[in-house]
This record gives structure tokens, C-alpha cells and sequence, in this order.
């Protein structure tokens, strides 16, 4: 179950000192209400300066990143990954799914300004350092991977 709050909170390492001071109100005593919690965001929608407003420029982006998802989503259906639906579909239905995202990243490299030429160089580089990681890992070896080690996150 969800819940914020000072008293009985049970998130990774707790919470920092700043917050602790802070009376919510909102604490496994009061009962979880989703909409004491919507003061508490609207403050911190005041903060951004530009109001989640979506620059024209990056439009066309963001349509094509949804887009990508979307089909995405829709190849994921077709292979049958739910457990409640795990019938997949026939394999040209598939591959018209899988095909469909090709067109939302083509999209976004148009968009980008970044050459064909730079994507190919860029996903080699990247190949070669995934590959790399991969290989690291063989031998048990993630120090390249330095998530969880800041404090207060
Ligand atoms: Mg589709």
C-alpha cells in the first residue's frame, strides 16, 4: 500500500532529516487519502518554471516517443506476455508490431538532427561497452554500475 508520511514510514533507509520535521499528517494512523497528497504535488508543479509545457520544437518528439510505446505495448501483446492473455498472435501479426516501432524511431531520428551515420557509429560505441558490461558480469564484476550507492536516494 502506498503512504507518506513521519510516523511508520517503511521506504528505503528513511526518511531524511529535512522531511522528518515535517508533519503530514498523512502517517499509517490517519489512513492513507490520496488527496491529502495533491497540495503536497501542486507545490511541486509550482516549481517548474515552464508549467509542463512542452516546447513546439519537441512535440513532434514526444508524439513519436509515445507512439513508440504504444507499438511497443503492442508487440508485447502480440508475443503474449499476459499471463491472463498469453495466446500470441499469429507471426506476421507480430512482426507488424514489431515493424510499427521501427516507424516511431525512424520518426525520432528525423527529428533529432542526428544523421544515420551517427546513429550506426553511436550504437557501436555503445555495443562495444555493453558488450564489455556483459563480459564484466560473466566474472561477477559491476563496479561500473553505481546505482544505489548515493546516500539519500
Ligand atoms: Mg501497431
Amino acid at each position: 500500500m502506498l503512504f507518506a508520511g513521519t510516523n511508520g514510514y517503511q521506504g528505503r533507509g528513511g526518511l531524511p532529516e529535512y522531511v522528518q520535521s515535517v508533519k503530514v499528517g498523512i502517517g499509517k494512523e490517519d489512513g492513507m487519502r490520496l488527496e491529502n497528497l495533491i497540495p503536497y504535488q501542486k507545490a511541486l508543479m509550482d516549481k517548474i518554471p515552464h508549467g509542463h509545457k512542452i516546447k513546439d520544437e519537441h512535440m513532434g518528439s514526444v508524439v513519436a516517443v509515445l507512439g513508440l510505446m504504444e507499438e511497443g505495448h503492442e508487440y508485447l501483446n502480440s508475443i503474449g506476455v499476459k499471463a491472463w492473455r498469453a495466446n500470441p498472435q499469429p507471426r506476421e501479426e507480430q512482426l507488424e508490431e514489431l515493424t510499427d516501432m521501427l516507424f516511431f524511431y525512424l520518426e525520432l531520428v528525423i527529428l533529432s538532427g542526428f544523421s544515420v551515420d551517427e546513429v550506426e557509429i553511436e550504437y557501436k560505441r555503445k555495443h562495444a561497452v555493453n558488450m564489455d558490461r556483459y563480459k564484466r558480469a560473466e566474472q561477477n564484476d559491476y563496479g561500473w554500475d553505481t546505482r544505489g550507492q548515493k546516500e539519500g536516494l
